[in-house]
């Protein structure tokens, strides 16, 4: 057993308090009560539960600085991404994947929804392990210590009634049911050696979900296959929803109604789906997600990077819609600025402030988060749940003065006051001056 002594706490609900005492057996906390230290671990500063960063693309980590340089759009950032895609290998994804996720472990992040749709090797022909990619990124989790969600994305069209082309060949299975059968292939092997099983939701640090990519790269009959794969393994199903106005206008020209409703038709939307980005939506479309109970993934740092718009993310929440929290592309790893910016972005676009109390950002970045990744034990400080701990310094220059409240963790802090991470009761906390160095000499492989 471990036992520590927070300083200050957020647990999950209520209030910041003082002087938590939580005891850990086995990855689980046994004990979590107000009291002095006693014997226990003192942990200054200001703890929280584990962040979950619930849409990831690890490789575009590499285009970071690179694609921020000249105008451009969605469509011309996607041209750069893809030349990245073209160039991956399992070796040097895993090596890319590895070092990304470590940079999500230093910032507080314990589990990352990883949206995977590079299956395939060039041209599209399959690996010896058709599942070699997956594997890759299942280890690199492993290897920098965060749970991983992954969701094998289905990927089949360049657009509505377009045959993929270029490197989209590496994405596609072809059609729904022979992306099904590759994922009937023999699960990987989790840190502690046991069989993760897909669709599990044990203490493993593996977690098999499903992906629509979009309605421009899935017919609306292959959607189908998709979300009964879903529901037969009660897994996780995430997709990209209306990031685009030029994705909406498509799709009401091909099928005479907007993505929400295509993926409503489909039986895809629900308690286990995810809706990534949700920006363009009609006030029908907001119904339908929160009568569903469909989550939705704001990725703000993304969105502004690539200029998409700002999503309805109050009305979302009063429909019926939790939200969760991504970094998408990797333009920022920080779900401190993630959750502020739902917020702020609010602001500007009402002129009005206070939309989203910090405690209700910080229950999407956490076990909101977590819930929809399928790993429904993370995410909060109490007995019996999975011990993640996140500390941030609350006397750095950004968090001094601030409190040590909800405010410093929304409104104040970065990802650089996050000073020790704990996943499942282990230690994670990668050295951050070695993980400069890795991240640059893999990126400068793949990018000179
Ligand atoms: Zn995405």
């Amino acid at each position: 057993m471990s036992s520590y002594w927070l300083e200050r706490a957020w647990t999950g609900e209520g209030p910041v308090r003082d002087g938590v005492l939580v005891d850990v057996v086995d990855g689980v906390f046994t004990r979590v009560v107000d009291g002095p230290p006693g014997d226990a671990e003192r942990v200054a500063g200001l703890t929280i539960p584990g962040l979950a960063n619930c849409h990831s693309h690890a490789f575009h980590r590499a285009l970071r600085g690179r694609t921020q340089r000249e105008r451009g759009t969605f469509w011309t950032w996607r041209e750069q991404m893809y030349a990245v895609a073209s160039t991956l290998t399992p070796d040097t994804y895993f090596e890319l994947a590895r070092a990304t996720y470590r940079e999500m472990a230093a910032v507080g992040i314990t589990s990352v929804g990883e949206f995977h749709y590079l299956h395939h090797g060039p041209g599209g022909t399959p690996y010896d392990d058709p599942n070699a990619m997956s594997h890759a990124l299942v280890e690199a989790a492993r290897e920098a210590g965060i749970r991983i969600a992954l969701l094998d994305t289905c990927y089949l069209t360049a657009g509505i009634g377009r045959p993929p082309e270029g490197v989209q060949l590496r994405f596609s299975d072809g059609d729904a049911d022979s992306w099904a059968a590759r994922l009937l292939r023999p699960p990987v092997t989790d840190a502690a050696g046991s069989a993760a099983g897909r669709g599990s939701s044990d203490g493993s640090t593996v977690r098999w979900g499903a992906a629509i990519h979009s309605v421009r790269a899935v017919p609306r009959d292959q959607m189908p296959t998709v979300a009964a794969w879903a529901d037969q393994h009660r897994a996780p199903l995430h997709v990209h929803l209306s990031e685009q106005v030029a994705e909406n206008e498509a799709c009401l020209t091909a099928y005479g109604a907007t993505p929400t409703e295509v993926l409503a038709q489909a039986g895809a939307l629900g308690r286990r789906t995810t809706a990534v980005h949700a920006t363009h939506l009609t006030a029908f479309d907001v119904a339908l997600l929160g009568g569903s109970r469909t989550r939705a993934c704001f990725c703000p740092t993304t969105e502004r990077d690539l200029g998409d718009g700002i999503g309805p993310s109050r009305r979302l929440l009063e429909a019926g819609a939790p939200l969760t929290l991504g970094s998408d592309s990797h333009a920022v790893i920080d779900l401190f600025e993630e959750m502020r910016a739902v917020e702020l972005d609010e602001r500007l676009a009402t002129r009005e402030r206070g939309h989203w109390s910090a405690e209700e950002l910080l229950g999407a970045a956490t076990y909101d988060g977590h819930e929809s990744l399928g790993f429904d034990g993370a995410g909060r400080i109490a007995v019996g749940a999975r011990a993640d701990l996140v500390t941030l310094d609350t006397a750095t220059v950004r968090t001094a003065g601030t409190g040590a409240d909800t405010g410093t963790a929304v409104f104040a802090a970065s990802g650089a006051d996050v000073v020790r991470v704990l996943r499942d009761g282990t230690d994670i906390t990668p050295d951050a001056g070695d993980l400069g160095v890795e991240l640059d000499r893999v990126i400068r492989r793949l990018l000179p």
